[in-house]
């Protein structure tokens, strides 16, 4: 019997205003079922080239976009259906679950979206319908050589001049920054004393002459990363995030949401990875092997309860505070434990190991280790925790 179909949310997008998670998740999977042909290309694993797989992602996106599963929880001012957050976040899950690669141009849309939405409404509906059908990537620009856990003390300059800014710095560690039509910059508008208080943050257009990106290609063989230097580059009026002087503010509320959706996102892809890992065991497990997998599971499903939760206060307008670093600390966690588990279990694949599920996992292995990097390190979100939730010393 061919799969059932009903209509897309594009074709019925008042149905979202009373489906809840349970009745979304089947109605994609019978989407994702009825539309299997179509989508055999995106299953994984995917290109070991990072820009190839790129391509490969604009074209699931348009499908996404198309039937409106991607456009789910947007407001309609930017082209989306209206709903919940939590609802888009049931896609991602099931996509993940299903196979399917989950594109890396979801997790800018997912970080910076929501951030112009709130602090720059004027420019959300002028630029946010590209980033969120994948037709666009964006990046996000803060880290410098000398700024990353200290990011207060960042030196990349914005000079008010009439009619807007000339930006003059460097920027570091921009993630995919070579493929982005724009970058959400935070920027020094202030004294070089005035730390956090001083910043603004901008959103420039990469093809401003006066940027150059040099890509540094990573352990894992990916560009994932790049340097991006800023000379005399001019940026409008209107291109401002927030006030001036109020980055800091945008920076931090940018910051929840990699902490939620982004933290959501990839607990889909690292519970699906303990399953490939299931299914890609030579033999049946024995007690070592269960113990391995069993613990797998255990920082999934963790970080899984933690970020449900975190996903639906985000949705009710709740503002996160310090227990954000607990969801931190629980994904870099998750990812190590389930690239080393697949290590183990899967040996040699990512020692020694050839082929394309190899390469899937030596890179899915190499990236983790930066888990405990990206997005804030582990040091201090730990120092978080113990002096902010559970109030000892310094
Ligand atoms: C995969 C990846 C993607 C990234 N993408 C982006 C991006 O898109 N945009 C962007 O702006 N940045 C990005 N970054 C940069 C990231 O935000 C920074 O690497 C991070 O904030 C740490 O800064 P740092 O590298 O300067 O290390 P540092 O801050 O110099 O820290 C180095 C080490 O020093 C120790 N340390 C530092 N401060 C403290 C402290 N207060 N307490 C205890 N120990 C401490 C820790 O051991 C830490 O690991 C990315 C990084 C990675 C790895």
């Amino acid at each position: 019997m061919p799969p059932r179909t009903r209509p897309t949310p594009a074709q019925e997008p008042e149905k979202l205003n009373e489906v809840g998670t349970d009745e979304l998740r089947e109605w994609f999977r019978e989407w994702l079922a009825a539309n299997a042909d179509r989508l055999i290309p995106y299953r994984e694993p995917e290109p070991a080239s990072y820009e190839e797989a790129d391509e490969l992602h604009v074209g699931l996106l348009l499908l996404l976009a198309e039937a409106g599963w991607s456009l789910i929880g947007w407001p309609e001012s930017i082209g989306g259906l209206g709903g919940n957050l939590v609802l888009r976040g049931v896609v991602y899950d099931e996509l993940a679950a299903a196979g399917y690669v989950l594109p890396e141009r979801c997790y800018p849309v997912e970080i910076l979206g929501p951030t112009l939405l709130r602090y720059a409404p004027d420019l959300a509906v002028s630029y946010l319908p590209g980033l969120i059908t994948g037709a666009e990537m964006w990046c996000q620009g803060f880290s410098e050589p000398e700024a990353g856990s200290d990011l207060a003390s960042l030196r990349c300059r914005a000079t008010e001049r009439p009619g807007g800014w000339v930006v003059n710095g460097q920027k570091l560690w921009t993630s995919n920054a070579q493929m982005s039509t724009k970058c959400v910059l935070l920027v020094r508008t202030g004294t070089p004393e005035s730390r956090h208080r001083g910043l603004t943050m901008l959103l420039v257009d990469m093809n401003t002459p006066g940027i150059t990106v040099n890509p540094i290609r990573s352990a894992a063989g990916a560009n994932h990363l790049c340097e991006v230097f800023l000379d005399d580059v001019e940026v409008p009026a209107d291109r401002l995030i927030g006030e001036v002087g109020k980055g800091w503010e945008v920076a931090m509320y940018l910051l929840q949401f990699e902490r939620g959706m982004y933290a959501w996102m990839r607990q889909a892809v690292l519970h699906h990875r303990v399953e490939l890992v299931r299914h890609q065991m030579p033999g049946p497990p024995g007690d070592l092997e269960a113990a391995v997998l069993g613990e797998m599971y255990a920082a999934v499903s963790t970080l899984r309860a933690r970020t449900a939760s975190t996903l639906s206060r985000l949705a009710a307008g709740a503002r996160l505070g310090p227990e954000a670093s607990i969801d931190k600390l629980l994904l870099s966690r998750a990812e190590q434990c389930v690239t080393d588990g697949a290590r183990r279990l899967l040996h040699p694949a990512v020692e020694t190991g050839s082929g394309e599920w190899a390469a899937y996992w030596r890179s899915a292995w190499y990236f983790a280790r930066a888990a405990t990097i990206l997005g804030g390190v582990a040091e201090v979100q730990r120092s978080i925790v113990a002096q902010q939730l559970l109030g000892l010393p310094r």
